[in-house]
C-alpha cells in the first residue's frame, strides 16, 4: 500500500501553509523590502557582458570564487572574521538551524520578528522560545535575560533593525544578550544599508557572534547572496552544511560585478533613507496612526483599520503589507517599504485621500 503525502510528510510540515508571496502585477510594490531602483541603463550593457563570459556549464566554485574576499573589503568586515555565503540569509539561517538542532535544543527569538527564524526552529525540530517585544517593540532586555537563563538557547537571533517594526535596539542591550548568552547570538543586519550602527567590528573577535547580512536590500534581492561573519570555528563548522554549490555561477559573477560598482546602490540606499524620513514627518501628521521609529527602508504604522487601509491603498494601485493577525503586539499594523521619490509621494497622496 503507497502512503500519501499526508501520511508520510511530518504532522508538524502538513499542518502549515505555504509562506505566501503576494501577487503584485500592476501594483506599486511596496511590500517586501525590495530596493525600488532598476540597475541604471550604463551598468545593464556592462553586466550582461560580464555574465555572458561565465562558464555555465561548470559547477560554481564551492567556495565562492573570491566574493568572500571581495565582501570583507567592501563592508569593512573584519580580518580576524571568516565569512559563510549563503543562498539569500535566509539559507544561512536554515545552515544554522540544521548545524544546531541537537535533540533538546532551543532556539530563541523575539516576537514579533521575522518569521523565517520560528520557521526554520520547525523545520529542523528545534523547541522555539519567542520573547515579546514591549507594546513601543523596544527591546524587554529584562525578558530576554531571564528566558535565556531559563531556556540556554543553542542560538538566539536578534534582527538589528527589527523586521517588521523597524527600530534598532540599543548596542548595548545587544552586548548583554552576548555576555548572557551560553550558545551563538545571531545578529541579523539584514536593514544595515538603512540603520545607524553595525555589530560587525566585533565579528571575528566575539566568539559566540555571528553577523549575518544581505545583498537583498542593497538593490539585489534577485541574486539571493547573503552572508555571514563570525569566527572561524563556528563559520567551519556551519560551512559542514552548506550544499557546495549553493552560490551559482551567475550570482557570484552579478554580485561581484554589482561589488564594484557599490557607490550607484550605496547612494540609492542614501536616497531610501531621506525618503523614510520624509515619509515617517508626513505620516506622523496624521493623528489617527502611529508610525514607529525606524532604522530599515520600511515604515510600520498602526492604524485604526489595518484591513480597511490595505484594501483601500490596493484599490488605489498600492501593495504594501498587512502586519494585523500575524502577533498580538502587531494588531492593527501595515508595514510600508520605502519605495522611490514618486511611489511615496503615491502613498502620501492615496492616504491624504483615505483620512480626509
Ligand atoms: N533577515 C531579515 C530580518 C529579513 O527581513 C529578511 C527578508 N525579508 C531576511 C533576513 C532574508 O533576506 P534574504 O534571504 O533576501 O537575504
Amino acid at each position: 500500500m503507497t502512503l500519501t503525502a499526508k501520511q508520510l510528510v511530518r504532522p508538524e510540515i502538513a499542518g502549515i501553509k505555504a509562506y505566501h508571496v503576494a501577487d503584485a502585477s500592476g501594483l506599486i510594490k511596496l511590500d517586501a523590502m525590495e530596493n525600488p531602483y532598476a540597475l541604471p541603463s550604463a551598468l545593464r550593457a556592462e553586466l550582461g557582458q560580464c555574465l555572458a563570459d561565465v562558464a555555465i556549464n561548470r559547477y560554481p566554485d564551492p567556495h565562492g570564487g573570491g566574493l568572500k574576499d571581495e565582501l570583507k573589503a567592501a563592508f569593512d568586515i573584519p580580518a580576524s572574521a571568516s565569512v559563510l555565503l549563503g543562498n539569500g540569509s535566509d539559507e544561512i539561517i536554515t545552515l544554522i538551524a540544521q548545524a544546531l538542532a541537537r535533540p533538546g535544543a532551543v532556539m530563541l527569538a523575539l516576537e514579533p520578528s521575522f518569521v523565517m527564524y520560528r520557521m526554520n526552529a520547525l523545520f529542523s525540530g528545534l523547541q522555539y522560545v519567542g520573547v515579546p517585544l514591549n507594546v513601543d517593540f523596544s527591546l524587554d532586555l529584562p525578558a530576554l535575560l531571564a528566558a535565556i537563563a531559563t531556556h540556554q538557547p543553542a542560538m538566539v537571533f536578534l534582527s538589528y533593525p527589527n523586521n517588521p517594526t523597524g527600530p534598532q535596539f540599543s548596542r548595548e542591550q545587544v552586548l548583554a544578550v552576548l555576555d548572557a548568552a551560553p550558545g551563538l547570538v545571531v545578529v541579523d543586519e539584514a536593514y544595515q544599508a538603512f540603520a545607524s550602527d553595525s555589530l560587525m567590528d566585533l565579528a571575528g573577535s566575539r566568539p559566540n557572534l555571528l553577523v549575518m547580512r544581505t545583498l537583498s536590500k542593497l538593490g539585489l534581492a534577485g541574486l539571493r547572496l547573503g552572508y555571514a561573519a563570525g569566527c572561524a570555528e563556528w563559520i567551519d563548522e556551519l560551512d559542514k552544511v552548506r550544499p557546495p554549490y549553493n552560490i551559482n555561477v551567475l550570482t557570484q559573477a552579478a554580485a561581484r560585478f554589482a561589488l564594484r560598482h557599490l557607490a550607484v546602490f550605496m547612494q540609492q540606499a542614501q536616497t531610501l533613507r531621506d525618503e523614510r524620513q520624509r515619509l515617517l514627518q508626513a505620516l506622523r501628521q496624521y493623528s489617527a496612526l502611529t508610525a514607529f521609529d525606524s532604522q530599515a527602508n520600511f515604515v510600520t504604522i498602526r492604524v485604526p483599520d489595518a484591513a480597511e487601509l490595505f484594501a483601500f491603498l490596493k484599490k488605489n494601485g498600492i501593495l504594501i503589507k498587512n502586519l494585523h493577525g500575524s502577533h498580538p503586539l502587531l494588531d492593527n499594523c501595515l508595514r510600508l517599504t520605502v519605495g522611490s521619490p514618486d511611489e511615496n509621494t503615491a502613498v502620501l497622496a492615496a492616504l491624504a485621500g483615505y483620512f480626509a
